[in-house]
């Protein structure tokens, strides 16, 4: 006897990890050169020198029993307090440690807090296409009914009329991810004030909040000087689920946080359902070590050169060519309109000539492809004329 759903969660086959076997299959077949792998959102700059600097440094020089040992449950009080100020700092708020959450990354910082807002009046989650496909299973995981909201816009932003449609009575909340995988695109002002107007209104219809979890594990990867809004400055009712695992790139490392806006309402109440949940699932603290490094490099921002002269080269690459897609301004992602419309058929083809992309469907937007340009300039610069015969195939 077995859990059937955490059988059929454990079973499914999962793309992304197909992709990765079959694109080493071909490597030893026809040489590494000739694999041009863009399927896994892996950050490919080390951690900054520093992150380095102080994990060897509370290593050499802290008492071994308590640097290794438990921290409370929502974090150590001084990394929270450190990592309250920071935000405080950065945009103006007024949080306190008391309403910061040490967790093991983003994925925890998630489900924690769906299974924090999610109860059985309002157990509906709203994802806004695309969407990172974790979600569904994050959600469902914690008892809620699953819900996308379809692109609304060619750019990716979000029409707050079709948001207005797509919110019902049972709706908990709306994961909101910006920049966004798989996209890269960064919702913009107009976009934010849009959806914190309508979910402002629907929660008055209603009778109850209609939160946004804003999940942002891309804010610090963004180019060109491009602003991306805080979400508790758009509107109250939020919760932000923040990792380091990409601006850092410490995504083995498992640390990140959640923070309730301490002016949501019920903010206290939510806090300690965070903590609840959290201990639901067994979090019983995230890993010390790391929060100490975290407190120690909250100002430290990533390596961004690299990712931007990858973005401009495959970006300006493909639209050359004639492939359409909205030019991301962070993250490390295109999304790529498929010629012809079959992202299924156009992700097997593409693996004859070695490219390795991710079908749409799976982040609720089939039609189109996900590219991850955290790789290699030279993968870039030469996977183009097979990306060029590839489209020629497709445009026919
Ligand atoms: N959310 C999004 C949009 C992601 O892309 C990822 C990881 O790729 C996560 C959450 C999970 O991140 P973490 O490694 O911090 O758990």
């Amino acid at each position: 006897m077995y859990n059937k759903k955490a059988y059929e969660l454990g079973s499914v086959r999962s793309v992304i990890r197909e992709l990765f076997e079959y694109g080493k299959k071909r490597a030893a077949e026809y040489g590494a050169d000739k694999v041009f792998d863009f399927s896994l959102g892996n950050p490919s700059v080390p951690p900054p020198q520093e992150v380095e600097r102080a994990i060897a440094d509370f290593v050499a020089t802290s008492e071994p029993v308590a640097l290794h040992g438990y921290t409370s449950a929502p974090g150590d009080a001084a990394v929270r307090k450190a990592v309250a100020d920071y935000i405080n700092e950065r945009f103006g708020t007024a949080f306190t440690a008391d309403y910061i959450y040490m967790t093991c990354g983003a994925a925890a910082a998630l489900t924690i807090t769906l299974g924090a807002l999610v109860t059985p009046e309002a157990d509906e989650i709203i994802a806004v296409a695309p969407y990172f496909p974790e979600y569904k299973v994050f959600a469902e995981g914690q008892g809620a009914s699953f819900k996308v909201l379809p692109i609304t816009r060619k750019d990716f932003q979000i029409d707050p009329e079709k948001l207005y449609e797509a919110v019902t009575p049972r709706t908990a909340a709306i994961i909101l991810n910006s920049p966004n995988n798989p996209s890269g695109v960064v919702y913009d002002d107009e976009c934010l004030k849009g959806v914190a107007r309508v979910l402002g209104s629907r929660s008055k219809e209603f009778g109850h909040p209609i939160y946004i979890i804003s999940d942002e594990p891309y804010r610090e990867l963004v180019y060109g000087g491009i602003k991306v809004g805080y979400i508790p400055n758009y509107y109250k009712d939020c919760v932000v689920c923040y990792s380091y695992s990409k601006s850092l790139s410490l995504p083995g490392e498992r640390i990140g946080y959640v923070a309730v806006n301490p002016e949501a309402a019920d903010a206290k109440e939510i806090y300690l359902a965070v903590m609840g949940a959290g201990r639901a699932l067994g979090y019983v603290c995230a890993p010390s070590l790391m929060q100490y490094v975290v407190g120690r490099c909250l100002r430290l921002s990533p390596d961004l050169e690299a990712y931007e002269r990858n973005r401009e080269l495959i970006y300006g690459g493909l639209t050359r060519i004639g492939y359409e897609c909205v030019r991301p301004d962070g993250a490390f992602y295109l999304f790529v309109k498929v010629p012809g419309g079959n992202d299924e058929e156009f992700s097997e083809r593409a693996k004859e000539y070695g490219i390795l992309v991710v079908p749409g469907a799976g982040f609720g937007a089939p039609g189109y492809v996900r590219l991850s340009y955290c790789v290699a300039y030279d993968t870039i610069k030469n996977s183009l004329e097979p990306f060029a015969a590839l489209y020629a195939e497709f445009k026919k």
